[in-house]
């Protein structure tokens, strides 16, 4: 949906390790927009592990407050202890929460060896991002035979018909607009049956043939990780359940190399959150190496969220250009370049 602003207000959040190095980098790719967008105004934002270790807070509500005044927000990454640390939550998965940014969206694409060409991969993964096994209500108890652990799995019809709903408006804006259910319910008739049903049913409930154009298809999960490896080039929007959404991401990510280069969105109806995959990289933390190019890609991603398409498929283009050529890259990509000479190529092209 296009949507006019005066001025496009956007939260960052580098957070720890390689986030410092890489949320500057897409910062500066969106600042080298012009008209596309309205002008920028960022507002720096504190969260994170290391404020953990300093504050005692991994979340500040301060920086709650100031996301909901905002119109989206890069998140660059958090460390993960080893061990778990007593009152340390991870602020990612509170953000979620706190602003219901209920799916987690991301495309994985391979980029062309000619510009001309369409690329052999180019699906996006929709995944839910509220339900499913993450409810994380497990319990232990003693039977017959000796432990027995359980989990709950919950899924909802109005969970399902919103994350379904996100993936019908992503296929619109795609030339080939098809949508592939993802679901195991030859097993799991009750809940993953709900799943499927229910996203089947979106373009039904929502109405006015919105949805016409859309061509609407089912898998089930494991079928679709074969085919995902086989023949990758049949997916477009791939719409699933959190944990099938979770494995399925993951595993599509691994078809296009390394994991600075890819992006994600967290969506909800309100506020969209940019955020690259990879985790804050303590191994390579505070060199000067970090690929930016997933970051600047989760810029891209979070524009074309909020209906600014343009200024999305230049900043697209513009990394694609710099992979393509591949002189300028960091090791991650076999290259010696450091981040700040990939984001001045990313720059010149943009
Ligand atoms: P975390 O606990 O924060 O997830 P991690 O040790 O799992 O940390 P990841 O960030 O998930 O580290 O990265 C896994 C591997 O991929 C690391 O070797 C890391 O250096 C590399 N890597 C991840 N992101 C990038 C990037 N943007 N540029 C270069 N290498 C990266
Ligand atoms: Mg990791």
């Amino acid at each position: 949906v296009p949507v006019n602003r005066q001025k496009l207000k956007i939260g960052l959040i580098p957070a720890d390790g390689i986030g410092q190095e890489v949320i500057p980098a897409a910062r500066a790719a969106i600042e080298a927009l012009g008209s596309e967008i309205p002008k920028p105004e960022f507002v720096d934002l504190a969260a994170g592990f290391e404020l953990f270790s300093a504050s005692g807070e991994a979340l500040p509500e301060e920086t709650v407050q100031a996301l909901k005044d905002c119109d989206c927000a890069l998140f660059g990454a958090v460390s993960s202890p080893v061990n778990k640390v007593a009152g340390y939550s991870s602020p990612i998965v509170a953000l979620r929460k706190r602003l219901d940014l209920y799916a987690n969206v991301r495309p994985v694409i391979s980029v062309a060896a000619n510009p001309e060409d369409k690329p052999d991969i180019d699906l996006v993964v929709v995944r839910e991002n509220t339900e499913c096994l993450y409810v994380k209500q497990e319990t232990m108890s003693i039977g017959e035979h000796g432990k027995e652990a359980r989990a709950t799995r919950l899924i909802t019809e109005r969970a399902s018909h919103r994350i379904g709903k996100m993936a019908f408006e992503i296929a619109l804006g795609r030339p080939r607009k098809q949508v592939t259910v993802i679901h195991k319910s030859n097993v799991l008739s009750v809940t993953d049956g709900l799943f499927r049903d229910t996203v089947r049913a979106v373009p039904r409930v929502v109405g006015d043939g919105r949805y016409d154009s859309v061509k609407i298809e089912e898998q089930i999960v494991d079928s679709a990780v074969y085919r995902l490896f086989r023949e990758p080039q049949i997916y477009d929007v791939m719409v699933a359940p959190n944990l099938y959404g979770d494995i399925i991401s993951d595993a599509a990510a691994a078809l296009v190399g390394s994991l600075g280069l890819v992006p994600s969105v967290n969506a909800g109806d309100n506020f969209v959150m940019g955020e690259p995959v990879h985790g804050s990289a303590p191994d390579i933390a505070g060199r000067g190496i970090a690929n930016p190019l997933a970051s600047i890609r989760s810029a891209a991603l979070m524009l074309r969220h909020l209906g600014y398409a343009a200024a999305a498929d230049k900043m697209d283009k513009a990394v694609d250009q710099v992979i393509r050529e591949g002189q300028v890259l960091t090791p991650d990509l076999g290259g010696k370049s450091k981040t700040t000479e990939v984001l001045d190529a990313v720059l010149k092209r943009l």
